[in-house]
């Protein structure tokens, strides 16, 4: 069983490519692009699990595949690691013409797609995500970034891979926790935007989630929703502001937990996804059966939608506000929100009155 969708971007388009056990095909599916050393970038825990045999097939496909393996954890999105990571491909012999594989979850794929976008002005890159958040979300739609000490993601480019495997076995050695995590985006790409995915994942996301077929259809779907946004939105000018759908609470959540194992990023989108329907709710935007629809869902999979469901001393709302006001998307001074009319149907508004937002904190 195999899905493959197109991101239409003219000359940036490429192909995403989901299915069980698509790593062995992938020396097939990578060699066109292949030229020369072939650095194929991955994390510590990738590495020990899945590098070996992924090599291995590139190398049997005729790809000169040479692994580098960085430290797993956010900590290497940094210009220290990128400094490295530019220095291996460069002793690699990766030239304009080349190619490089980010084989890992969304960290390896933001610095290494980051990385092929600056390095000799640019060399192509492919995305082979191995967590579930990357297959669904940071694989797609060519943002790449690393952290500085001002904040999350604030050095970048946008940077669209040459190809995207996203082979879901290999989310079978995920913790639970991060599975279920990168589960929140997908139900939020759902709640933006498609109402029919969401009633189907309602029936189906249990059995995705334990490595069923329905896992496929779970990950392509999701990469279709979000790919026809990018294609209208490359940039983010726009309409791809509503795959942040729960970004404006999660992060306040996330920074006021320290970014950490308290609350990973998912779980910060789960709760955030909720308090934005909940917050539609409240301001007659959206019918209170829809938002508490949504909020069933996250609980039944196992995913927290409340700010009490954070271990550990409450965040209080003063603290939340003042991350949101700091957080990139404000403008002109003003909140800017994603809220909802009900499943599906995500809008941006700048228009929330400070007390209505303190409301669903408290
Ligand atoms: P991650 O890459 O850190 O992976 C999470 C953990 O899972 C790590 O410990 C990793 O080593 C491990 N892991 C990866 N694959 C595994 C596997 N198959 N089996 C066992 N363990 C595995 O984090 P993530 O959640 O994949 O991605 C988060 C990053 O993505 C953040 O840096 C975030 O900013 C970025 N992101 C980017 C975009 C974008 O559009 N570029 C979108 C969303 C998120
Ligand atoms: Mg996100």
């Amino acid at each position: 069983m195999r899905e493959r969708l197109a991101v239409s971007l003219g000359a940036r388009s490429y192909d995403i490519h989901v299915g069980p056990g698509l790593l062995a095909e992938a020396g097939a599916l990578l060699k066109p692009f292949a030229r020369g050393a072939v650095p194929v970038v991955s994390d510590s825990n990738v590495a020990r699990l899945h590098l070996e045999r992924f090599a291995g097939v590139l190398t049997g496909a005729g790809i000169d595949a040479r692994p580098i393996v960085l430290d797993a954890g956010e900590g290497s999105k940094s210009f220290r690691w990128l400094e490295k990571l530019i220095a291996e491909l460069l002793a690699a012999g990766v030239d304009r013409g080349g190619l490089v594989v980010a084989f890992g979850g969304g960290m390896i794929g933001d610095l290494t797609g980051f990385a092929a976008g600056i390095l000799k002005r640019g060399v192509d890159f492919a995305q082979v995500p191995t967590t579930l958040l990357s297959q669904v979300d940071s694989s797609v739609g060519g943002k790449t970034a690393i952290n500085v000490p001002e904040g999350k993601n604030l050095v970048g480019v946008f940077h669209q891979p040459r190809i995207v495997l996203a082979d879901t076995e290999v989310l079978g050695t995920l913790p639970r926790r991060e599975l279920l995590s990168g589960y929140a985006e997908v139900a939020k790409t759902a709640a933006q935007g498609d109402a029919d995915f969401f009633a189907w994942l309602e029936g189906h996301a249990a059995k995705a989630l334990q490595g069923g077929p329905e896992a496929v259809h779970m990950v392509a779907q999701s990469c279709r929703i979000k790919a026809a946004i990018v294609v209208r939105d490359e940039r983010e000018a726009g309409v791809r502001a509503l795959l942040n759908l729960g970004h404006t609470f999660g992060h306040a959540l996330e920074a006021a937990t320290g970014y950490g194992e308290r609350l990973l990023h998912g779980e910060g989108v789960a709760i955030g996804c909720a308090l934005a329907f909940r917050l539609s709710a409240r301001l007659g935007l959206c019918p209170d059966a829809d938002a508490e629809r949504f909020i069933r869902h996250l609980k039944s999979i196992g995913l927290p939608a409340e700010i009490a469901d954070i271990p550990g001393e409450r965040p209080s709302p003063d603290v939340l506000l003042s991350h949101m006001a700091h957080d990139k998307k404000v403008k002109d001074g003003k909140l800017v929100f994603v809220l909802a009319r009900g499943i599906g149907q995500a809008f941006v508004t700048g228009e929330v009155p400070a007390e209505q937002v303190r409301a669903v904190l408290g």
